[in-house]
């Protein structure tokens, strides 16, 4: 199948602003436009058809990330969680990376989408497009004054916590094998947060909410329920994953969720290790669409933030997740929904015009 026939990917998770934020902000730019190491770039884009998707500005915990990793390769494990950043340490972070997406879209590498016919526009051309999101609300204060004036400059999407708490919720601990249901919903601020993003047209996502707190947004929101990157827990029990009475609401709500390609959320047996192959995707996606139904369910990699399978290590890889999808059996109507159609058809629902 030649690639301008094949539907582009639109995908629900990257961290490839934090990679460009810790190798030097600004200057590291460059290496998007002419290659880096790393998941995402424009040249890697191009050759495996990566039309975009939300692209995460994350305020980093000082921990080491490697230990981490090195702890989740273990048969089981409990991380603790990070302190709490306070607001006035986040927002400079914030500002940074965010300032290292508006620099992309200024070198034409991207254009930062505010409505769902600007994606669609992008995906016909060939543009890659991001959705401005952030992921864990450390930088937004309980007034919303900084969410108000990001949502101007063109936030979309916002996950009250990755995992570590912040004063609007708790999330969960990278723990196998667990459920996610580890501890308090979400604070009075948080429940405030969630009906201001309703008004706002905000996407709200649930990846990394713990169940508690998934159940608040569940009962609170006006918007379809959206976890942007996580797995089925009926295969792979991490806390990070969605239990079928989760999907259940997410269908009842007619949101959606992203497939996690992190290799700890994909494995039965939660390990951090990389040789997974395209098949343990397959049956990821199997459960997800039986639980969510096939408009439904779409791709969430967190390129740039995971340790993936090493067929996918780059979003070069990705026409081999699509020929994957192919060979057990989804026809094209399908994979098209699931590598961008479904994101549209959400968006369309939450965003306000
Ligand atoms: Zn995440």
């Amino acid at each position: 199948m030649p690639l301008d026939t094949i539907p582009p990917v639109f995908d629900g998770h990257n961290d490839v602003l934090l990679k460009l934020y810790n190798a030097g902000g600004l200057e590291a730019v460059d290496s998007f436009l002419t290659g880096r190491e790393g998941a995402i770039d424009a040249i890697s884009a191009t050759a495996g058809g990566f039309g975009g998707g939300f692209f995460a500005v994350y305020v980093p915990s000082p921990v080491d990330r490697e230990l981490k990793f090195d702890q989740m390769t273990q048969a089981s494990y409990d991380m603790p969680l990070p302190d709490p950043i306070a607001w006035a340490d986040a927002i400079p972070v914030v500002m940074a990376q965010a300032a290292i997406l508006f620099e992309l879209e200024k070198r034409g590498a991207l254009k930062i989408c505010r409505e769902v016919q600007d994606i669609r526009d992008c995906l016909s051309t060939g543009k890659m497009a991001a959705i401005f999101h952030i992921e864990g609300a450390e930088g937004i204060d309980p007034d919303f004054h900084t969410l108000e004036v990001l949502y101007q400059a063109g936030l979309r999407s916002l996950g009250p916590v990755w995992s570590r708490s912040t004063i609007f919720g708790h999330g969960v601990p990278f723990r196998y094998p667990s459920t996610g249901d580890t501890g308090p919903g979400l604070t009075e601020d948080g429940k405030r947060l969630v009906r201001a993003c309703n008004e706002m047209g905000i996407m709200i996502d649930l990846s990394h909410l713990n169940e508690a707190g998934f159940w608040d947004v569940a009962n609170l929101s006006d918007a379809p329920l959206v976890a942007t990157h996580s797995n089925a827990y009926a295969i792979c029990p991490h806390s990070r994953n969605l239990t079928d009475k989760q999907l259940a609401a997410i269908r009842e709500s007619d949101g959606m969720v992203g497939l996690n390609f992190a290799v700890a959320f994909l494995r039965d047996d939660g390990r951090m290790v990389p040789d997974v192959p395209l098949e343990q995707m397959l049956r990821h996606l199997d459960h997800l669409i039986e639980h969510l139904g096939e408009d439904r369910v779409g791709l969430g990699s967190d390129y740039d933030g995971a340790i993936v399978p090493p067929d996918l290590t780059t979003c070069a890889g990705l026409p081999k997740l699509r020929e994957a999808m192919a060979q057990h059996g989804y026809d094209a109507a399908l994979i098209a929904k699931l590598c961008h159609e479904n994101w549209l058809r959400v968006l369309e629902k939450i965003w306000k015009k």
